[in-house]
């Protein structure tokens, strides 16, 4: 299944293609709770998304150990996709910014984050 997605404003843009998508993973780190996205189970590797930004809209936050990346739009503030801390340079994206689904219908695990 191909996904599409992008920012509020459109500014940024990916793409991707995976197992249908049928449930969501939510964390309780400092950043996710105050985040409160729905993100992807899984995770995927570079290769596998393709990122298209209009010239610095694509802003970067890092925090303690920096392993994390986490995206979000220069403009419009939404929260696009991060690197994972446990698979540093593979990405998880935010459900809620896909066309083809609708993040507030799946079901979804929360992952310990804030323990790590
Ligand atoms: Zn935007």
């Amino acid at each position: 299944m191909r996904y599409t997605g992008s920012c509020h404003c459109g500014a940024v843009k990916f793409e991707f293609e995976s197992e249908t998508i049928e449930k969501g993973l939510r964390c309780n780190c400092s950043i996710c709770r105050r985040k409160g996205a729905v993100m992807s189970a899984f995770v995927m590797p570079p290769e596998q998304l393709k990122i298209s930004a209009d010239d610095n809209a694509l802003a970067k936050y890092e925090f303690g150990s920096c392993i994390a990346k986490h995206y979000y739009c220069n403009h419009c503030g939404i929260y696009t996709f991060h690197q994972t801390f446990r698979k540093p340079g593979h990405y998880r994206v935010n459900l809620g910014c896909l066309e083809e689904l609708d993040s507030t219908a799946l079901p979804f695990e929360v992952f310990d984050g804030a323990s790590l």
